[in-house]
């Protein structure tokens, strides 16, 4: 399984199973792989990111002026602590990656999307608690499987 460093975005191959990911680290810079922190992306990083990624991926589009946003995030990192077996967590500044925020016709934050395999699976717009945000997330995961 292909899996990027959360720290020096170096590719990594890993095995599969549960417990050779919990001790999983980057064969590049040597931090762990599995962190429970969300990864900053940027214009530069974005589309890498997705293609390089054998898990689903989610990412939070955000921006520094939005309240709702800054509600969120507490919310988003704490899911991504709990999930990051499942799901890759991103997390986007739309008023640094503003190409990228474009192209994707972001037009209200925060916004949410989930990916696999580079490919769009769900979106939504709007902040959400912690477990109605879980359970977006897993019906997202379950269009995929
Ligand atoms: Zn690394």
């Amino acid at each position: 399984m292909h899996y990027t460093c959360p720290s020096c975005a170096a590719i990594n191959r890993i095995a599969e199973d549960q417990q050779h990911k919990q001790q999983a680290q980057c064969g590049r810079c040597k931090q762990p792989l599995f962190n429970g922190q969300p990864v900053e992306l940027d214009d530069g990083s974005f589309q890498r990111f997705l293609q390089k990624n054998d898990m689903p991926v989610v990412v939070d589009f955000w921006a520094s002026w939005c309240g709702p946003c800054k509600m969120m995030a507490p919310v988003f990192t704490q899911l991504c602590g709990q999930m990051q077996q499942q799901l890759r967590f991103a997390k986007v500044n739309t008023e640094q990656a503003q190409q990228t925020s474009a192209q994707l016709g972001i037009r209200s934050i925060p916004t949410l999307i989930v990916y696999h395999q580079g490919k769009e699976i769900d979106r939504l717009a709007g902040a959400l608690p912690a477990p109605q945000l879980q359970q977006w997330l897993q019906a997202a995961l379950s269009k995929i499987h």
